[in-house]
């Protein structure tokens, strides 16, 4: 895998862990935040919602509590016999008719059963006794219930098939000066007009409804769940508020807030609250215990209506913007500040080793790569600079040793090698120009036995002085040469017969003249052949070595000329 690729991919990789971490940190931290969220929110509706509740009822509920201790009703209530006195007591009722919200009350006596009742229309007017109540009647049950239950005041929710509606009923005992329960009154407000205003309110996601003390349900907009007669039914066949979900454990729950409300009754204003699922969608449930009515109320938010999925989508649009951001800006950096000067590098270490040193501007981030790069091109230069100062030197050792190959180490003349190569050099150039050159072909006379006679060192000495005295005799442009041995070679250019013939001589006197000055004389015989332009190597030196021959089988110390026309032999 390519650099960049590994380093986006790991860059990719650590921001996609880092925003799981994130989210999941953020799912936790928002859970927090939503419960908090909904508990403040399911505070402030279980409070405003109470508050209509008792607006509502306060009124009411305080009305029937005065109608309770009426002085009328209870005297009455002690001889409900006393026609003077029921008479009184009717026109009481009849005044707190007026002052109820649904112009509805109802009067029970304990001991005669007897009940009285009128309502906005006045239907009952001079007949408010409308029956007696017998505890044998279950629909009656309620009055012995409560009666029984001693409770001062209640809250019911109840039919009444006698009357034929369905009612929130305020229920408030009536006792008698030496507190012993007398009856009953209390006042009925129409149950429908009372959900729609208290329960059927229109906020989208939030749902309210109350329960009584046990759980069972007195206020919900579905008029199905309601429990109606609560207090006469027994227990398991309440309509209680688990009803509401599905999950066990939710029902657990919302039970559990009722227990601890319950427990905690005197903290006022305290609400409970919870996670739960009602058909199929989350809810946060906020429970409040209303000790004025003895109810709780439940209110339920739906957080996916509250708090929509969508408002997610401009965090996870910002989450992949700043991904995308964050690897362009990535890329761009490891694209300049890395990936570019290791390839800038790599291709300058490819052009180093195959041997070029001429490299292109290199980019330098200022960054250990840069000081890499740095490097590198000094190492370049050095080297570069070491290399150059070896081919020199290897040059000049090549040019040494090509001399050298080309010198005879002994006399410091050209070599047979040289030799040739400096007559090939000139019979091209003889070809070319159409000049003739010469080739004097010379061998010292009888050097074996001076060998013999004086030692292999004395021959070697008069080998080099023969070649200081040839040198001396030649022009500075002519090219001597030692052939091997006792043998020597002379090409002279520019030539012509007659020179040849003059340096020859030359050459031979000065040997003899000079050799005998040493006190070890010795004499040459000399070969020379005039070339023709376009004769080859081995007619020139076939020519010269048969000049030569005859110089020597003539008698030596002498020279023998062999032109193209004839051989010249020229006696000492
Ligand atoms: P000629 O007159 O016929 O030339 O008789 P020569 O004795 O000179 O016979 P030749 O030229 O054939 O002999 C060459 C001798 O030169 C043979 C060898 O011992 C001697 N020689 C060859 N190279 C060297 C050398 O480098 N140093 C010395 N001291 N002697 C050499
Ligand atoms: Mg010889």
């Amino acid at each position: 895998m390519r650099l960049k690729t590994r380093f986006l991919s790991i860059a990719a990789g650590l921001i996609i862990i880092a925003a799981c971490a994130s989210w999941l940190a953020y799912r936790e931290l928002s859970a927090d935040l939503i419960e908090r969220w909904g508990q403040q929110v399911a505070e402030i509706q279980v409070r405003y919602d109470s508050a209509r509740l008792l607006q509502s009822l306060e009124r009411e509920i305080g009305l029937a509590r005065q109608m309770a201790s009426s002085t009328a009703l209870i005297n009455w209530a002690k001889e409900p016999d006393s026609k003077a006195l029921e008479a009184n007591a009717i026109h009481e009722m009849e005044s707190f008719r007026d002052n109820f919200r649904d112009n509805s009350y109802f009067v029970a006596l304990r001991e005669s059963g007897r009940y009285y009742f009128n309502n906005e229309k006045d239907e009952y007017a001079d007949q408010q006794f409308r029956y007696v109540l017998s505890p044998d009647e279950p629909n009656d049950a309620w009055f012995y219930q409560l009666i029984e239950e001693g409770r001062d005041f209640h809250l019911n929710v109840n039919p009444d098939t006698e009357l034929g509606v369905t009612k929130l009923w305020i229920d408030v005992l009536m006792r008698g000066p030496d507190n012993q329960i007398v009856g009953m009154v209390g006042t009925g407000m129409n149950l429908d007009r009372f959900l729609q205003d208290i329960v059927d309110i229109n906020q989208e996601g939030i749902t309210t409804l109350f329960v009584d003390y046990n759980g069972a349900i007195q206020l919900y907009r579905d008029r199905n769940y309601i429990d109606f007669a609560s207090v006469i039914k027994p227990e398991g066949q309440k309509n209680t508020v688990d009803l509401l979900f599905e999950a066990p454990e939710d029902k657990q729950k919302i039970l559990g807030m009722l227990q601890l409300l319950k427990k905690s009754s005197g903290t006022a204003g305290h609400v409970e609250s919870g996670f739960v699922t009602v058909e199929g969608r989350q809810h946060l449930a906020g429970v409040a215990y209303l000790p004025a009515i003895g109810w709780f109320e439940i209110t339920l938010l739906d957080l996916n209506t509250l708090l929509p999925k969508s408002y997610l989508w401009p965090l996870v649009a910002v989450f992949l913007a700043s991904l995308l951001i964050t690897l362009m800006v990535f890329h761009l950096i490891i694209q300049s500040r890395i990936v570019k000067p290791i390839v800038g590098l790599e291709e300058a270490v490819e052009k180093v080793r195959s041997g070029s040193f001429i490299l292109h501007r290199l980019d330098k981030p200022d960054n250990e790569i840069g000081r890499l790069v740095d490097h590198f091109e000094k190492m370049t230069e050095s080297l570069r600079d070491s290399t150059r100062q070896l081919e020199n030197k290897v040059a000049q050792r090549t040019d040494e040793l090509n001399r050298l190959a080309r010198i005879d180490p002994l006399t410091g003349l050209k070599n047979r090698r040289g030799i040739d190569e400096a007559l090939d050099d000139e019979i091209q150039r003889s070809a070319r120009s159409g000049n003739g050159f010469g080739l004097i072909w010379l061998d010292i006379d009888h050097f074996k036995s001076i060998n013999d006679q004086l030692g292999h060192q004395a021959g070697d000495e008069i080998l080099c002085r023969v070649a200081l005295w040839l040198k001396a005799s030649l022009r500075p442009y002519d090219c001597p040469g030692r052939w091997g041995g006792d043998e020597f070679v002379i090409l002279l250019s520019p030539c012509d017969p007659t020179t040849l013939k003059q340096i020859a001589r030359r050459i031979r006197e000065s040997v003899e003249v000079e050799s005998r000055k040493t006190g070890t004389p010795v004499t040459i015989s000399v070969g020379g052949y005039f070339s023709e332009p376009g004769d080859n190597t081995d007619r020139v030196l076939r020519n010269a070595d048969q000049a030569l021959y005859r110089a020597k089988k003539e008698g030596r110390n002498r020279v023998c000329i062999n032109t193209p026309e004839d051989t010249e032999i020229n006696p000492a």
